[in-house]
């Protein structure tokens, strides 16, 4: 039996056509086969390079199908490109199958640097770049999707979500809700003409969204639990002035409980609840402990 085949992973602009490397170009000439999410999409890049490589389709709907024919492709001998609509196959796209297929059947994957809108975002969002975690699109279902949150509430990571430019309001009430009102940024239309980061708390933005619709593509990069961002007193329920000790304490109180029941240890819960109220952790820690 002769050599097999290489499968390359060939990132593809996000937006700007120019945004794709010359090792990616020289591979996509180079292949026997580039199997595309969209051939209809990628003819257009293919086109602009004036590369004539053929294509085949290989998507969520025939990937059963397909993945074990692009697999005999490969032990055969024929090298393939993959390339998903825009940025790096395998991220939010059925890549991840085809890879899993190539590397059970000992074909070499090799994955090529590029474009990926999950970085991108995240790079400019000006929230932590320290420790993040991308959770790609939520699940539809509100029940999942809860649950999902509930597991994400206490992780110090921050946080980036894909979704759809007509859920994104709805998407935002959920984190709201499931996460508490975090600074948040919209990264929208990335590389393109309409590029923008829209930034803000988590209500900002919903109330933004409810004068304007959002349009485009775009990444929702999310600060992690605990995060050590202040944001303003008006930003935050805060206290109402009439209240009295007692009611402040019972207010604090069913935050807490809220925040724990959402899944937070009870020291995340305290912090998070004090960072809602727009007062000092300390604070907080004494007004639950007042016997008064
Ligand atoms: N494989 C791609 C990658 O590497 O980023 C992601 C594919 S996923 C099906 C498509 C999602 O990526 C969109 O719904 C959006 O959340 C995000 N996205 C892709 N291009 C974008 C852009 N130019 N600006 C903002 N978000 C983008």
């Amino acid at each position: 039996m002769g050599k097999e085949g290489t499968l390359y992973l060939c990132p593809t602009p996000i937006g700007n056509l120019e945004d794709i490397t010359l090792r990616a170009l020289k591979i996509l000439k180079e292949v026997d086969l580039i199997a595309a999410e969209d051939t209809r999409v990628t003819i257009k890049l293919l086109n602009h390079y004036e590369i004539k490589t053929p294509l085949v389709s290989y998507h969520e709907h025939n990937k059963r199908g397909q993945g074990p024919k692009l697999i005999g492709l490969l032990q055969e001998g024929k090298n393939i490109a993959l390339v998903s609509d825009a940025g790096t196959p395998g991220i939010s796209d059925p890549g991840q199958d085809l890879v899993k297929l190539a590397i059970e059947a000992g074909i070499e994957v090799v994955p090529l640097p590029g474009a990926a809108a999950v970085i991108s975002a995240l790079v400019a969002s000006g929230l932590s770049t320290e420790r993040f975690a991308f959770e790609g699109f939520l699940p539809k279902k509100a029940g999942e999707r809860d649950k999902r949150l509930a597991e994400l509430a206490p992780d110090p990571r921050t946080l980036i979500f894909y979704e759809a430019p007509h859920r994104i309001t709805k998407t935002l009430k959920a984190l709201k809700d499931g996460l508490g009102n975090r600074k948040a940024v919209i990264a929208r239309e990335m590389t393109k003409l309409h590029e923008e980061f829209i930034r803000g708390t988590l209500e900002e933005l919903i109330q933004k969204f409810a004068e304007t619709a959002p349009k485009g593509e775009m990444v929702i990069v999310l600060e992690g639990a605990g995060a050590d961002s202040k944001p303003g007193k008006e930003n935050s329920p805060g206290w109402d002035p009439e209240l009295s000790a007692i009611e402040r304490k019972s207010k604090l109180e069913s935050i807490i409980e809220d925040k724990i029941r959402k899944g937070f240890s009870k020291n995340q819960a305290l912090r998070e609840a004090a960072k809602e109220l727009g007062i000092s952790r300390n604070e907080a820690y004494e007004l639950l402990i007042n016997k008064s």
